[in-house]
């Protein structure tokens, strides 16, 4: 494989799946812990992009995404410049391994892992350690420390199993992968994970119906419900660029250029995502 695609398919891999044995032990990521409001932080990083996101309070942490396990130490560390509660919840917004990969660490430290119960089939399914205690179907809430803490599972996206997190006093929504932003803007279509391309539009229009101005999306930077409209509209463009492309005739190579050429689409996003969405707006 040439050296260039190896790494660009490398840091795309990193950037959303599963932790991998075959490419040995990555780094820790350089984690910044960033405030959003007087008790909510971002434990962001820039390369190989991925959030958490943390509600402090005097009955305990909530976290959201727990990253890849090699991030445990440095996320623990972060936390405890700002609170000396220990984490009580984690809530997997998915089954990735970038965003549920310290589950079995937080676990044994005392907390509850919760998610949807389709991203728990998952975790089972792809033998992931960790497994939430609790789970959704379509909503649910958590009481702690005063703050009442919305998820909602509106619908097929990024994987089957997508739960949005959701804080109605902060108008303020956690998407995981069902938005990304920047860099890592590309949709990723996990169709192992049980994603969908026609769904996702739908599914995105749901959450637009809560009220809310800030996003903190599963990759990227904090941003707006305006991005996160305009990252619906591109959503709605791909799929309907896709269906027209295949209903016409188009070739594989043809539809994969197109993804890459005007969508950013890279291996992994071919290689998880190509057939799957070819299959699905034929
Ligand atoms: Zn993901």
């Amino acid at each position: 494989m040439h050296k260039r695609t190896y790494l660009i398919w490398l840091t795309a891999l990193n950037a959303c799946l599963f932790v991998s044995n075959a490419l040995g032990q990555p780094q820790p990521a350089e984690l910044e812990l960033i405030m959003v409001h007087d008790d909510l932080y971002v434990i962001h990083n820039e390369f190989v992009p991925g959030n958490a996101t943390a509600l402090i309070t005097d009955e305990g942490v909530l976290l959201i995404d727990d990253k890849f396990e090699r991030d445990y130490s440095n996320m623990v560390e972060l936390l405890r410049s700002v609170t000396d509660q220990p984490v009580r919840f984690v809530i997997n917004t998915h089954y990735h391994g970038d965003h549920s990969g310290s589950n079995a660490r937080f676990q044994a430290a005392g907390a509850e892992i919760v998610s949807s119960e389709r991203a728990r089939l998952k975790m089972v399914e792809f033998d992931q350690s960790g497994l939430p205690v609790f789970t959704i179907e379509d909503f649910g809430r958590i009481h702690i420390g005063g703050k009442e803490i919305e998820l909602y599972q509106f619908g097929r996206a990024h994987t089957d199993g997508d739960v949005v997190v959701y804080f109605r006093d902060y108008r303020l929504l956690v998407a995981g992968d069902l938005f990304t932003y920047g860099g890592a803007t590309p949709q990723l279509i996990d169709y192992a994970g049980g994603g969908s391309a026609k769904d996702w539009t739908r599914t995105l229009d749901r959450i637009l119906r809560l009220d809310f101005d800030t996003v903190i999306p599963g990759h990227g930077t904090v941003t707006t419900r305006a991005e996160m409209q305009r990252f619906r509209d591109s959503t709605l463009d791909l799929r309907n660029r896709v269906q027209g492309m295949v209903r016409g005739g188009s070739s594989r190579d043809e539809v994969e250029v197109m993804l890459r050429e005007v969508f950013g689409w890279q291996d992994l996003h071919i290689a998880r995502g190509l057939d799957g969405l070819m299959g699905e707006l034929r």
